[in-house]
């Protein structure tokens, strides 16, 4: 059976945007089928403020893979593609994080399902609510654009035009 599950991916170096499709291509083939992607979108650094900024997109997958398995699998693509683990808040060319693995409610040491810092992040909650505004939030109870439009957080997010 397969779950849908709700991914962010980010990276903030090299050539992002090359980096998130990359992402999205191997999710693709090893992970499951890519139902949705949202716009990309550009957030300055969030902790650190001397880095590039941001490239963040939402991805909808639906995968066969159990939480444990999606999240090896989400390791070996941030390692071919030359993630740098040094700094907590540091750059990193790709990182992705599960948001939501259907409504399951995950707390084991590996993984915290649904992602603990959804309803923080606006980079997070502006590419979600692009793609499942309605999707319900399994412990908050509230929807993607309820938490958005009560998200305190500061940063802008701008979304990236790609017709150049
Ligand atoms: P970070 O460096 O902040 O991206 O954290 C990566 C680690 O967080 C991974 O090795 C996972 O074991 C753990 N983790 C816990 N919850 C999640 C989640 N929802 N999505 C991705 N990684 C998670």
């Amino acid at each position: 059976m397969a779950n849908s599950v709700y991914l962010l991916s980010g990276a903030n170096l090299g050539d992002r945007q090359r980096n998130l499709e990359r992402a999205c291509e191997m999710l693709g083939s090893m992970a499951g089928k890519i139902e949705k992607r949202s716009a990309y979108y550009e957030t300055d650094a969030w902790g650190v403020t001397s880095q590039p900024a941001f490239w963040n997109q939402a991805i909808l997958l639906s995968t066969p893979l159990e939480p444990d398995q999606l999240l090896t699998v989400i390791h070996q693509i941030e390692q071919v593609l030359g993630r740098r683990r040094d700094q907590r808040w540091g750059a990193r060319t790709l990182d992705i994080d599960i948001l939501y693995f259907g409504d399951q409610v995950i707390r084991t040491e590996r993984l915290s399902v649904p992602h603990p810092e959804i309803a923080n992040r606006r980079f997070t909650l502006v590419p979600l609510a692009g793609i499942a505004p309605g999707f319900v939030h399994p412990l908050l109870r509230k929807t993607n654009l309820e938490l958005l439009e009560l998200c305190s957080d500061p940063l802008a997010v701008r979304q990236l035009r790609m017709d150049k």
